[in-house]
C-alpha cells in the first residue's frame, strides 16, 4: 500500500540463493506498490550478532558485574547504545511492517538474525516491563516471517507441526514487543524441487504480496501454535 514503510531483515549470504530471489521479489513488488522499502542485509553489513559490553558506549551503569539486559536498558535511556544498534532501532521505529527473510537453521533463525533480535530489541525501546505482549512498545506494527527449509512439506507434516518452531519467534519475540504477526510464509525445500516448482513458489509469494495489506494478523495465542 502506497506510503507504507517496510523493513526487510534479510539473513542469507548469497544473492543468487532462493532467499535472495525472494528478497528481490519483495523489494520490487512493495516498491511498485509505492511502499518505502529498507533492507538490512545482515551478512553484507557484517552485522555483529554478539551481545557484549561493546554495545554500550562509555562507562557502564554497574561496572562491578556486567548484566547485558540492564546495561542496554540504561544505555538506551541515556542514548549511549552503539551506533549500529541505534541505526537498526531507527529503521524498526519507522517501519509499519517488518519482514524477516531467512533459511531455517536448526529449526530456528540463523544466528546472525537471532543476534539482531538480541541486540536491537532492547528494554526501553521494544518493551518495558510490564509493558509486554499487547502492551509492548512496538504496538501498531506488523511482522512476517518468510523462510525456506531443507526439509519437504511432507517430512514436516509427519514430524509435528512447523508452527511449534514459530512460537519463540512470533510469540516470544514479536508479540512480546507488541508487534502483530501475519501468517508466516514458508517455501519448503527449494533445493529439492523442480525448477518449475521453484518458479511457482516465487510466483505465489509475488501474489501474496499484492494483497498483503488486506491481511488480518493471526491470533497469536497458544492455540494457534499447539492446538
Ligand atoms: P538455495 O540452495 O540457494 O536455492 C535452492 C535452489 O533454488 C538453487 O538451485 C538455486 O539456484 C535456485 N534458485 C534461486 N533463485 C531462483 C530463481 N529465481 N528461480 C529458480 N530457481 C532459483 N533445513 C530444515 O528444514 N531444518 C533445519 O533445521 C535446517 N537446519 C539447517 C542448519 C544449517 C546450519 C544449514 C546450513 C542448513 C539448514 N537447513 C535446515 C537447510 C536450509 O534451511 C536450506 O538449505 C535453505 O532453507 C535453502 O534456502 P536457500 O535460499 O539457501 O536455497
Ligand atoms: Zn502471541
Amino acid at each position: 500500500m502506497a506510503g507504507k514503510k517496510v523493513l526487510i531483515v534479510y539473513a542469507h549470504q548469497e544473492p543468487k540463493s532462493f532467499n535472495g530471489s525472494l528478497l528481490k521479489i519483495t523489494v520490487e513488488e512493495l516498491t511498485k506498490q509505492g511502499c518505502s522499502v529498507t533492507v538490512s542485509d545482515l551478512y553484507a553489513m557484517q552485522f555483529e550478532p554478539r551481545a557484549t559490553r561493546n554495545d554500550i558506549v562509555g562507562p557502564l551503569h554497574n561496572s562491578e558485574a556486567f548484566k547485558y539486559g540492564v546495561e542496554t536498558w540504561e544505555a538506551y535511556k541515556r542514548g549511549s547504545l552503539s551506533k549500529d544498534v541505534v541505526e537498526e532501532q531507527k529503521k524498526v521505529q519507522e517501519a509499519d511492517l517488518l519482514i524477516f527473510q531467512f533459511p531455517l537453521f536448526w529449526f530456528n533463525m540463523p544466528a546472525i538474525l537471532k543476534g539482531w533480535m538480541d541486540r536491537v530489541l532492547v528494554q526501553g525501546f521494544a518493551y518495558n516491563l510490564p509493558k509486554t505482549y499487547d502492551s509492548g512498545l512496538l504496538q501498531g506494527k506488523l511482522s512476517l516471517f518468510s523462510f525456506t527449509t531443507g526439509g519437504t512439506k511432507e517430512k514436516y507434516a509427519t514430524r509435528g507441526d512447523i508452527r511449534y518452531l514459530l512460537w519463540p519467534m512470533q510469540h516470544g519475540i514479536m508479540h512480546f514487543c507488541g508487534v502483530k504477526v501475519l501468517e508466516p510464509h514458508i517455501c519448503y525445500a527449494p533445493a529439492c524441487v523442480s525448477e518449475e516448482k521453484r518458479k511457482e513458489m516465487l510466483t505465489a509469494w509475488t501474489q501474496r504480496l499484492k494483497t498483503l495489506w488486506k491481511e488480518e494478523p493471526i491470533d497469536c495465542s497458544p492455540e494457534w501454535y499447539f492446538k
